[in-house]
Order: C-alpha cells, then structure tokens, then sequence
C-alpha cells in the first residue's frame, strides 16, 4: 500500500516536472517564432549595427524579464544617486510592484517635464528594452547627457508588469489598459493614471509596439500582405484639444523623429490600424478616443503621442532595429523639447482649451487612399487602394457651449473619484444654495446585451433644459477654465463615446435625469 502511494506520488510529481518543462519549451517557442521570411526582414527591415547594453542583449534569447528589469534600474541608481530615484507606484493585480524611473539632475533654471510609458501593452516588447535603453544613454553616454540639464524625466519601462511577464497583451483580468483611460476599471490604470497627472509632464510618449501579420491582411492581394512601415506616430485628432498643440506636436516633435528616424532608412508613417467590418477591411487612422493614452494624455494640456513600432509577433526577429527605433525617436523628443523650451512652455501655458464649445461627439473623415504594402508572394512592397477613416480630420458632430462649469450631485463620489483622477480638479459647494442650471434628461436610451472591455455600454441622447434647482452642501464642481477640462467634456457629457454614462459608469434608463448639470452663468460659485 505504502509502495504504491509512493509510486502515485512519483508519477504525479513527474507529470508536473514534465508539464513545466512542456510549458517552458513551448513559451520559449512563441517568444522566438516569426512569421516573417528571411527575404522579407534582410530586404526591409534588417538589423541596425548599435550596442545596446539593456538586459535582453546580454542574452540570445528572450526579453528582460521582471528581475533583470529591477537590478538594471537599481544599479543606475546606485551609480547615479544624484540624479536617478525609484519609486513603486503600485502593485500589479498579481503583486508585483510597479516602478518608475525618475531622472531629475539638480539645476536652478527652469525645466521641461517629459514622461515616457513602455509595456502597457504586455507583448509589445521593444516598448520596454528601448526605454531602458533610453535611460542608459541619458545617464552613461556624454553625448546625450547634456538632455538632463534642462529636462525632469519621468519612466515607466513596464506598465503592464503580468501582461508583460506572460507577452499578453492585457492585464491580469484580461481588460486592455489602453481602452481604460477615462473608465479606469483596472487597478493599475488608476495608479498608473495618477502617477501621469501628479507628474503633469509637458510632453509624454507612450510606446507601443504594432502586430504586422493580421489576419485581414490575407484577404488583401493575392497571397496576403504585411505591413511595411518601422514605425507609426498616432497624435490625437481629438477635437477638444486645442488645434495649437494638437498642429505643434504633428510638424515640430513628429516631424522631426521621423527626420531622424528617415535618416537610418527607418520608414514612418501617420498612424494606421485595420478594422473588419461586416467583410470589409477599414483602416482607421490618427485616434479621437479618450479612453487611449494619446488623446487621454493630448486633453491634459500634454504634447503627446502613442508611437508604434512594428513588432508584436516577430520575436526577436529585427530586435535592435525595433528598440534603437524607440531610442531614436524618445531622444528625439527630448532635444525637441529642449530645443524649443519657451515655446513649448508658452504653448501649454496660455493655450490650453479656450474653446466656448465643448464637442460631445465627432465624425472622422472618409476617403480612399493608396497604402505601401509589402506584398507576400513576390516580397515587393506595393500599393493597394485602401478606405481610410481619419480622425485627424475629425469634423464636429454634437456640441454644446462649454459651461463655465458642470455641477454634480453630491452622492455620486466615484465619478468624483475617477475625475480626480485624471487631474481634474474638483471643488465643493460650502452651502446649499439655489443655482439656475442646465439639466439633462435621457430621451433616447439602449444598451448592449454583451460586455465589451469589462462593462455594459450605454447609448443615450439627451435633451437639455433650464431649471431652478436646490444643490446641496457637498455637491462638487468642476470649473472649465482648468487645463484638464478637455477630460471633464469627454466624461460628463452623456452622449461622449467614452464618458462615464457610455462607459456604464453611470447607469441610467429612458426618461432619467442625470445627476450632472451644466452651469452657465460666468460667475464662481
Ligand atoms: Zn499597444
């Protein structure tokens, strides 16, 4: 009997030794597969002859893992006491401390703030290795040193530390932290969130990597096709953010990375991503959503741009081109912003939203144009006639005139919280107090029977009229004349895409009114 058991033992713990080594070989085999021909990455993407001295070039296979990632970070500390500090800014869903890198040199003049984010996506790879390498040059290299004297840099290498662990592109409970941003259901969207608007940089870069091989691209051509450009710059078309700052980051910081980037023979393109609608191929190009970092982060007074580098599914294939491009085009940022301080100063200073409208919803512009293709069966790059839905050319669809300030009931602290949030600031009514206001009454409502990204969507069109209304001591106030009043219109106003109503944040139901109003008089309250 005793034999036995041992036996049964044995054979169990043997299963497990062999189920962790199958796992093992097969995870390594993921990491390290391409679906890319030889042809194809010698042709139009080969490797670009630079020493990288991050953790994954120390190795032939795989990526800095969580533990490399720590020690790299500690020893520039260590070495750079004076101007490198750590701090966790929270702890993953799985336990995992997040850190962020600040590099911040002691100096008397005035200094930009510039903020970077690398792995929100956990498969996105060369997003994390290329801000590490970022960091080492700014703090080994003579030649790019200099940047520290007039810049305060913020970094998170690896925002979505399980995701990344596992190369998944979402976090721990499978919602995507890049369609989180105005919701922020996921724990780490809040601190990571709250880390960017407590920084309140005056540029930011979220990097990220693009899938090249989709599988809409096989009905394309005669064999299929794969994407043909290095690297993709999505600035917000959002049309909130004002039109000063939305132009300067496009032909000022854009342009002059892609200048860098062309000088390496790196291509770029604005961004572009395909969509399969009832059949169709769509591409959508440029992004409005205020869920995403780069309008999220363009609507708090931010020049501010989600770069993609064509990676996820490639391995290791191109590895250094991939993270040198993400160096090449943070470092470009940064002598940019150095370059045109005051301007860049002055820009974020006195023109942030002016705009008297506030624009509730908005139509991308619609058109047919050639796309560069590299072509699958003969490897040759081609242009193919593609329908392209642009939110950089966003036209306004639903407006209302910017209140001077929205006023809401004061039960209702977990919006509160998530405006908060996203440095919005909010005061308090210090009595109660009869105000006239604008309310909103739901006329038009539905909702879908599916979970999409972890809620119930709500669509709702509402009808606003004028009222006498009794607001109680405690009922909170979000003034417009504030930087970040962009994200206020963008989650108050019940019909914005990915506002607190459409996002479920706020149920409500045909015939409700909501517990928001909008204020007009041009008076303090
Ligand atoms: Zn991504």
């Amino acid at each position: 009997m005793g034999r036995q058991y041992n036996n049964h033992l044995f054979f169990l713990a043997m299963k497990k030794v062999f189920l962790i080594i199958s796992l093992i070989l097969c995870l390594n085999f993921i990491q390290d597969f391409s679906p890319q021909s030889k042809n194809i990455t010698e042709k139009f993407f080969p490797e670009i002859n630079v020493e990288i001295n991050t953790p994954a070039f120390k190795k032939e296979k795989g990526f800095t893992n969580y533990n490399e990632l720590i020690v790299f970070i500690n020893q520039l500390q260590k070495k750079y006491p004076d101007i490198v500090s750590i701090k966790h800014i929270g702890e993953s869903q799985k336990g995992k401390s997040v850190p962020l890198v600040i590099l911040n040199k002691k100096s008397d003049t005035k200094k930009l703030k510039v903020f970077f984010q690398g792995g929100l996506h956990g498969d996105e790879m060369a997003s994390s290795e290329g801000v590490l390498f970022i960091m080492d040059k700014l703090l080994n290299d003579t030649a790019y040193s200099y940047l520290l004297n007039k810049l305060e840099i913020a970094i998170i290498p690896i925002a979505n530390i399980d995701g990344y662990e596992v190369q998944d592109r979402y976090a721990a409970n499978g919602l995507d932290l890049n369609r989180d941003q105005t919701k922020l259901m996921i724990k780490e969207s809040v601190f990571l969130k709250q880390t960017f608007s407590d920084f309140n940089p005056h540029v930011a870069i979220d990097f990220h990597e693009y899938r090249p091989f989709r599988k809409e691209f096989s009905q394309l051509s005669s064999y299929g096709i794969t994407s043909y450009y290095d690297a993709m710059f999505m600035t917000s078309g959002n049309l909130n953010v004002p039109e000063k700052i939305r132009d300067y980051t496009k032909n000022v910081f854009v342009k002059n990375a892609e200048n860098v980037l062309n000088s390496f023979g790196i291509t770029t393109r604005e961004y572009l991503t395909s969509d399969k609608v009832m059949g169709d191929i769509h591409f959508n190009q440029g992004s409005n959503n205020a869920r995403s970092s780069a309008t999220s982060f363009a609507l708090a007074n931010t020049i501010s741009t989600l770069v993609e580098i064509r990676g996820v599914g490639l391995g290791r294939t191109s590895f250094k081109r991939r993270v040198f491009s993400v160096f090449s085009i943070g470092i470009s940022y940064l002598k940019t912003a150095v370059e045109n301080m005051n301007e860049v100063d002055e820009l974020l200073k006195s023109k942030f939203n002016t705009n008297n409208l506030a624009i509730v919803t908005s139509k991308k512009e619609k058109s047919v144009e050639p796309l560069k293709v590299i072509d699958l069966e003969t490897e040759k790059e081609i242009n193919i006639d593609v329908t392209i839905f642009n939110a950089s050319k966003s036209t306004a669809d639903l407006t209302r005139s910017k209140p001077f300030a929205y006023i809401i009931k004061n039960n209702q602290q977990s919006i509160i919280a998530k405006l908060k949030v996203l440095g919005v600031i909010v005061n308090e009514l210090e009595a109660d107090k009869e105000l006239e206001v604008e309310s909103y009454l739901v006329n038009d409502y539905s909702v879908d029977d599916e979970k999409n990204e972890g809620v119930y969507q709500q669509k709702v069109k509402t009808i606003t009229s004028i009222e006498k209304k009794l607001f109680l001591k405690g009922s909170y106030i979000v003034y417009m004349n504030q930087e970040n009043c962009g994200l206020a219109i963008e989650t108050l106003e019940p019909e914005a895409p990915n506002g607190f109503i459409s996002f479920g944040i706020l149920t409500t139901k045909q015939n409700n009114k909501l517990p928001i109003y909008r204020y007009l008089k041009n008076e303090k309250l």
